[in-house]
Parts: structure tokens; sequence; C-alpha cells
């Protein structure tokens, strides 16, 4: 039986997404409506999951690295294990990219140049994306802050709730070892994880081992986009480690993908 109004033409199947940064509300007719589709074996399982997250302690972490370091990577595996969210501001500047939103447009120039867009719009992403209930018990932030700037602002944005950041990982790691991790990635657009040719090659040439869509190489993945955005990392990113010098857990990212996972694992 069809309880809403725009049941009839039941156009809308929203994307389930794992990098989960969209805001969810209860009840919503349409978010209801796709729930359907969903085996109530498969419901049950996401509410027992949720209730053993009701026992984890909140942990607000920064994943701070250069292009290809790893923070995407690694960031699913984590989030799962502590029931934080993902969020990626490279990830939802791309979304916004695809949408065409005025933000996108904007965005898209400076992304396709390797430079930083504006704090204010990456700040802005963020503090709406952190009010999604998947952030509850608190979130990796991938990409983000990548200025002091940009630290301060998220800073002071915890402190109205009288939070902070517990921990910074930074994925450390030589500038020329990155130019096949990056020439070589492979993203799922929908779930952001990453492959690579090279080191990480998905079971199927060209297509996600979980849903077997296909996987793209991003745009500004060639080597010549890296040297500028490295230029960046090293200019702007770097300080945001001394901002939070406290709390940096500093990991060799030259590792085997499950070594640098354990090794986060115990830094956190
Ligand atoms: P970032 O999000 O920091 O830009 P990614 O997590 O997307 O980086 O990783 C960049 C590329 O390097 C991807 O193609 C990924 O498969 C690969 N990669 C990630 N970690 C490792 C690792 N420890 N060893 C080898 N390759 C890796
Ligand atoms: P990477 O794999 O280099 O870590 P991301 O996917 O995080 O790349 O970011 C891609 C691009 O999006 C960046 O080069 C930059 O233009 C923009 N971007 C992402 N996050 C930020 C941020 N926090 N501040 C400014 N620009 C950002």
């Amino acid at each position: 039986m069809c309880l809403y109004k725009h049941c009839p033409e039941s156009p809308r199947t929203p994307t389930i997404r794992d990098t989960t940064h969209t805001k969810t509300a209860l009840l919503d007719p349409v978010k209801m409506a796709s729930l359907t589709k969903v085996a109530t074996s498969e419901l049950v399982k996401e509410l027992q999951r949720r209730a053993a997250c009701e026992q984890k302690n909140e942990r607000r972490t920064i994943f701070v690295g250069p292009p290809g370091c790893g923070k995407g990577t690694q960031a699913p595996i984590i989030k799962d294990e502590y029931c934080l969210c993902h969020l990626s501001t490279g990830d939802m500047l791309r979304d916004a990219v695809k949408a065409g939103t005025e933000m996108g447009i904007k965005a898209k120039a400076i992304m396709d140049a390797g430079k930083l867009v504006g704090d204010d719009v990456v700040v802005g992403i963020i503090a709406e994306a952190l009010t999604a209930p998947d952030c509850a018990k608190g979130f990796i932030l991938d990409g983000f802050p990548r200025t002091v700037g940009q630290a301060k602002m998220l800073d002071s944005l915890l402190a109205k709730e009288g939070k902070s950041i517990d921990r910074v990982i930074n994925l450390e790691i030589d500038d020329e070892l990155l130019v096949k991790r990056v020439t070589g990635r492979l993203v799922h657009p929908g779930s952001g994880r990453s492959y690579n040719i090279y080191f990480n090659p998905p079971k199927v040439a060209g297509k996600d081992d979980i849903t077997g869509e296909p996987l793209i190489h991003r745009g500004d993945d060639t080597e010549d986009k890296l040297r500028t955005r490295l230029q960046e990392f090293h200019a702007k990113t770097t300080p945001v480690l001394e901002h939070y010098k406290s709390k940096v857990a500093t990991i060799n990212a030259d590792q085997e993908i499950n070594t640098v996972t354990s090794i986060i694992r115990k830094s956190l």
C-alpha cells in the first residue's frame, strides 16, 4: 500500500552509499520507500550493528597526508570498526561538481588545477555533514582540514558542542612513491573505494569488487597535477600538524595496506 502522495510514480530510489555524508531524516517518505527494497534480514542486521555502535566511545579523528598516501583506503576500514562516519571533502566536492551545483561549478576549475578550494566553502560542507546521525559516535575527516585556517574553524565548530579533536593520524610517505599510487588509482565513485592498477587491483579489471560497477580514473590524478597538489600540501597542510602537535600520531604509509591499518588501530 502506498502511504505517500508521490508513491504511484515511485520514481526516486536514492542510492545507498557507504560514504554517508548526506543528511538523514526520521521517516523521510522517500527514504522509507527505498527501505521496502531492503530484505528484512538485512534491516535487522543493520539495527543490530547500530545497537552495538551505541556501546562505542566517541572518537574524533583526522587523517592527514599527501595525495595518494592512503587516507581514502584506510578510512572506510577504520570507520566500520569504530562506528564513525567518513567525511572526505574531496569526495563531497566531486559530488557537487557532478551535480552541477553553483559551488561545484566554481570548485571544478580550482580542483582541476590541483589548487585548494576556499576555506569557507569546505568548512561549510563539513559543518553540515557533521550533523548527520552516522557521525554521532565521531568521525574520520579525510583531506580536511588542509589549512591552519580550516583547522581553527573546525576547532571553534566543535568547541560550541564542548568537543575537540582526539587524534590526528599523519600518514607519512616520500613524494616520489606517490606517482605510481596516484597515476594508477581507480575509484568507485559511489562508495569512494580506492584501487590501484599496480598495487591493489580490483578482482575484475575496471570493476568495483562489491558492486561490479565501473571504476573511474580521476582527472586530477596525473603526474603534472600531482606535483602542484604536493606543493599545496607541503606549503599549506603540513602546518596543520604543528597546530595539532600534541594529538599527532605519525605512521609510515609506505607499508602493506594491512600493516598500516593495524598501526592506525593501535594509534587510535
Ligand atoms: P588518498 O586518499 O590519501 O589520496 P588513496 O587511499 O586513494 O589515497 O590511495 C592512493 C592509491 O594508492 C590508491 O590507488 C590505493 O589503492 C593505493 N594505496 C593505498 N595504500 C597503499 C599501500 N599501503 N600500498 C600500496 N598502495 C596503496
Ligand atoms: P587527494 O587524493 O589529493 O588527497 P582529495 O580527493 O582529498 O585528493 O581532494 C581533491 C581536490 O579537492 C584537492 O586537490 C582540492 O582541490 C580539493 N579539496 C579537497 N579537500 C579540500 C580542503 N579541505 N580544502 C581545500 N580544497 C580541498
